[in-house]
C-alpha cells in the first residue's frame, strides 16, 4: 500500500448510544445500522492499490473543508485545481469506498465530509424518550413516532436542537441529509397527501407494532405467497431496508406499517393492487391483494411485475450487505391456510425444484404423509411465473 494512502484507511468513526438502558433488539438494530454503514464506506478491494499521487492530496482538502460537514462535487473540485476534471469522480468514489466521505453519484453534487457527524444525526433521533423533555414536543408526536415509528419533521428538529442547540448543522442541512438516510435504508419520506400535511419520516427500525390479521383480511382476493428464503441467516435490518426501497416503487399510505408488515399500493394503472411485504424468522414474504366484490381480480401481468421490482431491489440490497445472505425464491405449500407472517421454513418449495416437477398437481413434497396434498403448480407460476406470458 502506498505510503500516503495507509493513514487514510487507518481510521474509525464512533457509534455510541445515549447512556440508557436497551433492550436486547434495540441494541441489535443499532449494530446492523452500524455494521452497514462500515460497509457501504469501506472496501478493501483498494488496499494495496496504486493511486496517483495527487488523489491523495485529496485527503488533505477533506480534512481541511470537514468543519463544513456537507459540500457540493463543484465546490470541492475548486479546492482541487490539481486533479483532472475527468477523474474526479473516481476520486470522490475512492474516498467514498475507503470510508472518509459519503457520495452517492445518483443522490446528485452532494458529498457529506464529515461522517461521525453524520452518524450522529441518526443516532440522535433514535434516542429514547426519556431522554428528551417532555416539552419537546407533543404527547401525540412522540406517541406515533415510539409507537409505529412515523417521526414528523418538527419533532426530528425538536430532538437535534435540544441535544446539540438551536439552529445546528443539521436543521440546517436537513433536507440534505434525508436522501442520504434514505440512500442507506435508514430512513424513508412519506407521501405528505397521508400525513395530515404535516411532512414525516418513517424510521422502519422504531416501529413496535405486531401485525395482526384484520377482519377485512379474509375478504380480499389474495394471491399465493412468495417467499425469499434466505438459508443462513435474515437480518431483520435487511427488511427495514427493503421496505425504505419499496418507497420508491410503490404508494404509500399513513398506518400501513408495522415491525414485520409494510403494505403499499401500486402506481395509478394497478391502483387496486396492494403488496404487503412481510418478515419472519427465515423469510421475505410478498402477497399482493385485490378488494372483492368489484370484479378487481388479481391479474398476473401485475403479479408478475410487481415480483420482478421487488426481486431486483432484493438482488441490489444483497449486493452491498455484509455476511452470507444467500436466498431462494419460492413458495410455502399451500396445504394448510397460510397467512402472511407466519413461519414456512418447513413448508418452503424453491421454485427451481417446482419447475423441475413434471405435472401439474403433484403431491406436496413439503407433506408427504398425507398423499392427498397437492400442490398447484399452474396457478403459482402463472401468478408468480418470471417468464412473460
Ligand atoms: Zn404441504
Amino acid at each position: 500500500m502506498p505510503e500516503n494512502i495507509k493513514n487514510i484507511v487507518c481510521k474509525h468513526f464512533e457509534m455510541e448510544l445515549p447512556p440508557q438502558e436497551r433492550s436486547q433488539k434495540e441494541l441489535q438494530d443499532l449494530e446492523e445500522v452500524r455494521r452497514f454503514i462500515a460497509k457501504t464506506t469501506e472496501s478493501l478491494s483498494h488496499w494495496g492499490e496504486k493511486i496517483p499521487k495527487q488523489w491523495s492530496d485529496f485527503e488533505q482538502i477533506i480534512r481541511e473543508k470537514q468543519k463544513l460537514k456537507i459540500s457540493s462535487r463543484v465546490e470541492l473540485q475548486k479546492f482541487s485545481k490539481n486533479l483532472l476534471k475527468d477523474e474526479f469522480d473516481d476520486i470522490l468514489k475512492f474516498y467514498h469506498e475507503i470510508g472518509m466521505i459519503l457520495y452517492f453519484r445518483d443522490l446528485g453534487p452532494d458529498v457529506i465530509l464529515d461522517i461521525q457527524w453524520f452518524v450522529d444525526a441518526f443516532k440522535y433521533i433514535i434516542t429514547d424518550r426519556k431522554h428528551v423533555s417532555t416539552e419537546t414536543a407533543t404527547h401525540d408526536d412522540w406517541d406515533q413516532y415510539f409507537d409505529c415509528g412515523m417521526i414528523t419533521e418538527s419533532l426530528m428538529r425538536k430532538i437535534w436542537e435540544e441535544k446539540i442547540g438551536k439552529g445546528s448543522s443539521y436543521e440546517k442541512y436537513l433536507f440534505k441529509l434525508i436522501p442520504f438516510m434514505e440512500k442507506l435504508g435508514i430512513l424513508a419520506k412519506m407521501d405528505q397527501k397521508y400525513t395530515q400535511g404535516s411532512q414525516c419520516y418513517y424510521v422502519p427500525s422504531m416501529n413496535k407494532m405486531h401485525f395482526e390479521k384484520k377482519e377485512h383480511w379474509t375478504t380480499l382476493n389474495k394471491s399465493p405467497i412468495l417467499s425469499f428464503y434466505f438459508k443462513s441467516y435474515l437480518p431483520h435490518f435487511f427488511f427495514f431496508r427493503l421496505v425504505v426501497a419499496c418507497f420508491a416503487l410503490f404508494y404509500t399510505k399513513d398506518k400501513s406499517f408495522y415491525k414485520n408488515v409494510a403494505i403499499f399500493h401500486g402506481t395509478h394503472e394497478v391502483e387496486y393492487h396492494t403488496v404487503v411485504i412481510a418478515v419472519n424468522k427465515t423469510s421475505i414474504q410478498i402477497q399482493v391483494l385485490t378488494p372483492t366484490g368489484n370484479d378487481l381480480p388479481l391479474r398476473k401481468e401485475r403479479t408478475r411485475s410487481i415480483r420482478l421490482k421487488i426481486e431486483e431491489t432484493i438482488a441490489d440490497l444483497t449486493k452491498t450487505f455484509h455476511g452470507n445472505v444467500d436466498y431462494e425464491i419460492g413458495f410455502p405449500c399451500q396445504c394448510e391456510p397460510i397467512f402472511i407472517t407466519q413461519e414456512d421454513e418447513k413448508r418452503f418449495i424453491s421454485e427451481e425444484e417446482l419447475l423441475r416437477i413434471s405435472t401439474e398437481d403433484p403431491p406436496c413434497p413439503r407433506c408427504k404423509i398425507d398423499s392427498d396434498k397437492r400442490i398447484n403448480k399452474k396457478e403459482l407460476l402463472e401468478i408468480w411465473g418470471k417468464e412473460k406470458k
